[in-house]
């Protein structure tokens, strides 16, 4: 099945909601989640719902999680607006808490996870079946290096992406080229 990646301006903002994730980033989380339709995605921190659009395209179910009300309330505009409510279920919970009373899943996005952050990924890989996928997107350096720790100590083997995207301006003079904050996108295997 062929999905393209919705662009950035089609989505409904909140400014007190950070995202959506930018374009160029969704594309290469979801080249790196491998999706396929049977998968089941749990996405902590869904902020504006950005990436959790891309999951619920390609997935048979998502549980989305923010602890701001504001966030859930615009994921769930967002997948309005692109019809995809239904193959989502919003959770307004802390992602830990939330985490806990969720089964089978096969995929596990981390987009956020405040001073709870090694809890997250440690709860949350013990309960992913062996080849389920964990995905965690970073713009905090101790964010990265406390999540390669982390998976190192649970016997995964992380791959650990820089994405430095600079996006062109056109002006009569030429092509000004203005940068987006760098992410580190980090993906393990569960072995
Ligand atoms: N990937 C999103 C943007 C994520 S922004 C998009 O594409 O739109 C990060 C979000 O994580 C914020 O909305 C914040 O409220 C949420 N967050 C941070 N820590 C959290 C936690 N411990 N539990 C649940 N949500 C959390």
């Amino acid at each position: 099945m062929y999905h393209d990646i919705t662009p950035d301006d089609k989505f409904i903002k909140n400014e007190k909601v950070p995202g959506p994730t930018k374009e160029e980033i969704r594309t290469l989380t979801i080249s790196k989640a491998q999706i396929h339709e049977e998968d089941v995605v749990v996405d902590i921190g869904c902020g504006t719902g950005g990436l959790t659009l891309e999951f619920a395209k390609r997935a048979k179910k998502v549980y989305s999680i923010d602890m701001n009300p504001e966030a859930i309330e615009t994921t769930y505009e967002n997948l309005k607006k692109h019809g995809l409510e239904k193959k989502v279920e919003l959770i307004k919970e802390e992602g830990l808490k939330a985490l806990e009373n969720i089964e089978n899943y096969t995929i596990l996005m981390i987009g956020g996870s405040g001073h709870n952050l090694q809890n997250i990924i440690e709860t949350g890989y013990l309960k992913l079946p062996i080849t389920g996928k964990i995905l965690i997107t970073s713009i905090i350096l101790e964010t990265a290096t406390e999540t390669v720790y982390t998976l190192k100590q649970l016997g995964a083997k992380p791959e650990v992406v820089q994405l430095n995207v600079s996006r062109g301006t056109i002006l009569d003079r030429g092509v000004m080229m203005k940068a987006l904050n760098p992410i580190t996108l980090i993906t393990a295997k569960k072995l």
